[in-house]
């Protein structure tokens, strides 16, 4: 089922996916060869830790926060969990492992099962868009494809990472056109798919990297995906510093990363000029800037990015699944992974680790 070009031929001559024809050709540069299981363990395990440590404080500014909790190193008291100090779930982790689940159980991908999926269970937490997504499934009687929210903000990239173990052969342009389809399953928008294309893609890379990559590898290797895929469509900078500048999803996450280097701003002031919400031009720019500084040091990027940034859940399940894929399980803090109860329900206690083992043991052949 992994072979998708019969169905991607359908959503794009109706014009349901957003992208240019390059997205078709796959990367220029592809990569290959064996993962190792603990990579693997690390990419989902980050992803999920993130989620956890920066949900109990979504959406206060960072300087909110602080007055609030100090600076926030593990997990907060939590009001579900009777005050306990334990990792919870919330929509980011819940959609990306039911997404793994999905292809598991299907053997591919089947965006009629994640799509039913999605609309089918509680989501704590749930974004603007994917209650778009489910008014429009819910009224609709046509394609999963036509019920995805026309949106750039950061929910389908927060679910897509499990995409990359359906390719354990490497980077390739089937990879890219999975990742496409799946992503417009809630986000119908040209940087959404750019964005989630240029995620997975780097994800793969890091999951086969010996070492951690420079700074500059990191942005240039996601913008030059992101250029490939992303149509000329102009976005326009919502708040921040750049409020108001308009241009191409490349152009402007060129440009304002151009900024926070020649300002050599550290985390907390670049994701305060660029903003760091829910929209993918703010979301996208704080993920790299945070990486491109401490992709070295697993710990502390996901702590900048649970302290520094405002949808700080979301920007802590990309940042963690990237440092877990290029340090692997071992090097995430053994208090982050004990206290984390593997949730992706109200009571699934242990769910997470059980689909993680079954993620290294399958055969995706
Ligand atoms: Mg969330």
């Amino acid at each position: 089922m992994t072979s998708n070009l019969s169905l991607a031929a359908r959503v794009i001559s109706e014009g349901f996916l957003p992208a240019r024809s390059a997205l078709l050709q796959g990367p220029r540069d592809p990569v290959s060869g064996p993962v190792s299981p603990s990579r693997i363990r690390g990419m989902l395990l980050g992803l999920a830790i993130g989620d956890a440590l920066g949900n109990t404080s979504e959406s206060l500014s960072p300087e909110q926060r602080e007055s609030r909790y100090g600076e926030i190193r593990d997990y907060l008291p939590n009001s579900r969990s009777a005050g306990h100090r334990v990792g919870l779930p919330s929509d980011d982790s819940q959609l990306a492992f039911w997404t793994l689940e999905s292809l598991l159980e299907r053997g591919g991908l089947d965006p009629d099962d994640l799509s039913a999926r999605f609309a089918s269970r509680e989501i704590f937490g749930l974004g603007k868009s994917m209650q778009q997504f489910l008014r429009n499934r819910e009224q609709g009687v046509a394609s999963w494809y036509h019920y995805g929210a026309e949106s750039a903000g950061n929910g389908a990239l927060m679910r897509i990472a499990p995409l990359v173990l359906l390719h354990p052969q490497g980077t390739s342009a089937a990879l890219w056109l999975d990742v496409a389809l799946a992503s417009i399953i809630t986000h119908r928008d040209a940087s959404s798919v750019a964005s989630c294309v240029a995620f997975v893609d780097l994800l793969a890379r890091l999951l086969r990297l010996p070492a951690p990559p420079t700074s500059d590898w990191i942005i240039a290797t996601f913008v030059a995906t992101v250029r490939q895929v992303c149509t000329d469509q102009p976005y326009r900078a919502r708040s921040g510093r750049f409020t108001g500048r308009e241009g191409s999803f490349p152009d402007y996450l060129e440009f304002v990363l151009g900024e926070a280097a020649r300002h050599d701003w550290n985390t907390r002031e670049a994701c305060a000029a660029w903003s760091s919400g829910a929209y993918l031009l703010e979301t996208v720019p704080s993920v790299l800037w945070i990486l491109a500084r401490h992709a070295h040091d697993p710990e502390e990027a996901i702590v900048r990015a649970v302290n520094d940034t405002h949808d700080n859940d979301t920007v802590a399940t990309l940042v963690g699944a990237a440092v877990g894929a290029l340090h692997g399980k071992d090097a995430l803090p053994v208090a982050w992974q004990h206290g984390l109860l593997g949730r992706t329900t109200v009571d699934d206690n242990g769910r997470v680790f059980r689909l993680i083992e079954e993620a290294v043991r399958r055969d995706w052949f």
